[in-house]
């Protein structure tokens, strides 16, 4: 009984923290800490998120410890590096092809989209929805799943982690979408708005602490929902794997791939995080990102029998 009341105790921290997330993040815009420290919203949504799990400890953690180095490495490569290189190859390609077929920059007129809280919604559908599929598709395409295997490498779901990714990856989930976004003519405070808060429960959703969401796991993908996603053994039914949303659940509510289990009133979690093939943790930041390219030296048969390992489960 003590344990329940703790827990609805604690279900007011989700919602609080998002919230204040959601204005740390729209009020960072244009901010002159973004021209010393670009993207310090974020980081300091990390360190929100490091203090909530020394806090709040969760009872299966596993220490993320001896990998460091590689989860810095990742993060400050997705952080400060995939958008820049990614917006560079394809933003030319993006914008010509308004220009060249419509004579014009954008795709739509601002005021042919609707009045702002309009697009404001479609804008947040719209980005949840195709980052939802592109999730699935990445665990159901063999080559995507050698780039997104990395990111289900990890052995337990923590702030330091989340951005660990291959760069690849993380630019198809996470940056192109955000691209086609700014070609269709929404109305820019839409995007200044939008944009920024559809990240918010995406990068929350690997916060490693013992955190009860209640019914806003049902909205939001929280992290009870993403350890599911990581679980080491897919759940009975689900092909590759459940909670493919990144910032939404109720995508995988609507097509069939929402899981997380009750008993007696409480949330369960899953037992082990890891790869769904038993694939250890890839500590070398340089393997990595070379490796799945085929640019990692190999050292004969060692190297051959670890990419068989690679294929998607299932
Ligand atoms: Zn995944
Ligand atoms: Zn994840």
């Amino acid at each position: 009984m003590n344990k329940a009341a703790a827990s609805d105790r604690s279900l007011w921290i989700l919602p609080a923290v998002f919230t204040t997330l959601a204005a740390l993040r729209i009020l960072a815009k244009g901010q002159p800490l973004d021209h010393w420290l670009p993207k310090w919203d974020t980081l300091a949504m990390i360190l929100v998120m490091l203090v909530l799990e020394r806090v709040f400890r969760y009872s299966r953690a596993v220490s993320q410890r001896s990998v460091l180095p590689r989860d810095i490495a990742s993060t400050l490569v997705n952080l400060y590096v995939t958008g820049f290189l990614t917006g560079l190859v394809l933003l030319p390609l993006l914008n010509y092809v308004p220009e060249h077929y419509l004579g014009r920059k954008l795709v739509f007129a601002p005021e042919q989209l609707g009045p702002v809280w309009l697009q404001f919604l479609l804008v947040l559908l719209l980005v949840s929805f195709v980052r939802y599929w592109i999730h699935r598709f990445q665990h159901a395409n063999g080559f995507l799943w050698k780039l997104h295997s990395y990111h289900h490498q990890v052995q337990d779901l923590q702030a330091t982690n989340t951005y660990v990714s291959h760069p690849i990856d993380f630019a198809l989930r996470n940056v192109l979408v955000f691209l086609v976004l700014g070609i269709i003519g929404f109305d820019p405070l839409v995007l200044v708005v939008a944009v920024p808060l559809s990240n918010i429960s995406g990068t929350f959703s690997h916060c490693g602490a013992s955190l009860k969401a209640g019914l806003l796991s049902y909205v939001l993908v929280t992290p009870e929902v993403h350890r599911w996603h990581h679980s080491a053994h897919v759940p009975e039914g689900y092909k590759y794997s459940c909670n493919y949303g990144v910032e939404f659940s109720f995508w995988d509510i609507l097509f069939g791939t929402f899981y997380l289990p009750q008993k007696d009133g409480e949330t369960l979690q899953p037992e082990r995080i890891g790869h769904p093939s038993g694939n250890a943790d890839e500590p070398n930041y340089l393997k990595l990102l070379f490796t799945p390219l085929g640019l990692y030296p190999r050292k004969g048969l060692k190297g051959a029998s670890a990419d068989r390992e690679l294929k998607s489960p299932g």
